[in-house]
């Protein structure tokens, strides 16, 4: 039988009406003759409401039960939709991370997933049951205990388990109808893309095009995995939605194809430090060890021998990188005045792979934000990507200034 994975975010299973629609989708690629693993996240707001919980609880929590905790969301919707599934007369399981066992790393809030055995699921299908429904976002780590992929992740458990069972395809139901030029929420002027190319995708996912969670999207490319994104709410032809490919697929593209926002950045600074060697391993050391994701980073101009060291990282691992950097000063391996941390920024970047052979990006990107008088407090830049950090109140101005000065309305 061919397979097809069916994933649904939050928005797609928002309550027991909007289950419904998303069954019927996959009673018809049943009635097509496909076995479907369908892959279901929390409903909308539910995975946030248990991160709020957690941190009520706990500031710098033991990520085992946080995982506990917002584990919980995607049992909830795998039981509802095999349940519907049933109430259609479609013979349907539903399977929860540890059940499957989707295997993951130790590494808690962040696990990565390390093998997916296809025995369990396929024999049932075997049996003539033609949906398995599988809780996204979990798995079960070495410890024995459940694991969570980090937000976002249940676009990662639909990628593994297409690669998994070498399903045909990977639909990505959300609530928008693609991969647009910049979150449709921003502008209207962002254009829907007909394809994005994996490198370009895996880059606006790490910088806060949260349509896909970057994790998948690597996957996709590493066992090319035929991956779509489409809305859940409107009827479509099989060629509808995004198709993210390799990029010899894509004809011809442009220096700059989107636009990604992320407000969920911190801009830190370690002041006085002294300008020897072996500096920057004494403060990103223990940052990575604390499990910070360090994105950007500045040395400052060093004055009598001293400098500041500034990075960005996610804005809630800012006590996490406050904690790892006392800790150390305070076993005397790290001498610094103090921690200033700025949680008022937004990271904005440009993104295309038409820019390894394009100049002139970076300097049409400064005098745009230049022109709408946007500070920049940092740049960091790779091959076809250009990032800033500004004031995060800028986010959709800096947006929409960097959509229309690069002409991504126009295909
Ligand atoms: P789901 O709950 O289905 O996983 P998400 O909220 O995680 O959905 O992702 C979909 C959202 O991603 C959209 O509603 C949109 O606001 C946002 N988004 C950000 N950047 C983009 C982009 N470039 N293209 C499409 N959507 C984007
Ligand atoms: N429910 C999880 C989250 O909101 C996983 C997901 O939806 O992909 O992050
Ligand atoms: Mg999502």
């Amino acid at each position: 039988m061919p397979l097809l994975v069916m994933k649904f975010g939050g928005t797609s299973v928002a309550n027991t009406d909007r289950i419904r629609r998303a069954a019927k989708r996959v009673g018809r690629e049943v009635a097509n003759g496909y076995d479907v693993i369908v892959i279901v996240s929390a409903m909308s707001g539910e995975t946030n409401k248990l991160v709020g919980y957690v941190e009520e609880t706990s500031q710098l929590y033991d990520a085992r039960e946080y995982d506990a905790v917002v584990s919980s969301g995607e049992q909830v919707t795998a039981g509802l939709m095999a349940l519907t599934l049933q109430e259609m007369d479609v013979p349907a399981r539903s399977w929860q991370g540890w059940q499957v066992p989707l295997k993951t790393t130790n590494a808690h809030a962040a696990a990565r997933i390390v093998e997916i055995p296809t025995e369990n699921i396929m024999a049932k299908f075997g049996e003539g049951m033609k949906v398995a429904v599988v809780a996204g976002f979990q798995g079960i780590a070495p410890d024995g205990r459940v694991t969570t992929l980090g937000r976002g992740g249940s676009d990662t458990t639909a990628v593994a388990f297409a690669a998994a069972f070498e399903a045909e395809r990977c639909d990505i139901y959300t609530d928008v109808d693609g991969v647009y030029t910049t979150d449709p929420r921003i502008t209207s002027k962002a254009r829907k893309l007909e394809k994005v190319a994996f490198e370009e995708m895996l880059e606006l996912a790490s910088l806060g095009a949260k349509v896909l969670q970057t994790r998948s999207v690597e996957l996709a490319m590493r066992y090319n995995v035929r991956l779509r994104v489409l809305s859940s709410f409107e009827e479509q032809s099989d060629e509808a939605g995004t198709l993210i490919c390799a990029e010899e697929d894509i004809v011809e593209s442009k220096a700059v194809n989107g636009v990604a926002a992320s407000r969920e950045e911190a801009k830190m600074t370690v002041i006085s430090v002294a300008d020897r060697p072996g500096i920057a391993a004494a403060i990103f050391g223990p940052l990575s060890e604390a499990g910070v994701n360090v994105d950007m980073i500045v040395q400052n101009i060093s004055e009598e021998g001293r400098t500041d060291m500034t990075f960005s990282c996610p804005i809630n691992q800012v006590a996490r990188a406050e904690k790892a950097l006392n800790d150390v000063k305070e076993k005397g391996d790290l001498n610094f005045r103090e921690i200033v941390a700025d949680t008022d920024v937004a990271k904005i970047s440009v993104v295309g792979i038409g820019m390894r052979s394009q100049s002139g990006v970076a300097a049409k990107m400064f005098q745009t934000l230049r022109d709408e008088n946007i500070n920049i407090k940092v740049i960091a830049t790779s091959e076809i990507k250009i990032s800033v950090l500004v004031d995060r109140k800028y986010t959709e101005l800096a947006v929409q200034a960097l959509h229309d000065a690069f002409e991504l309305e126009k295909a």
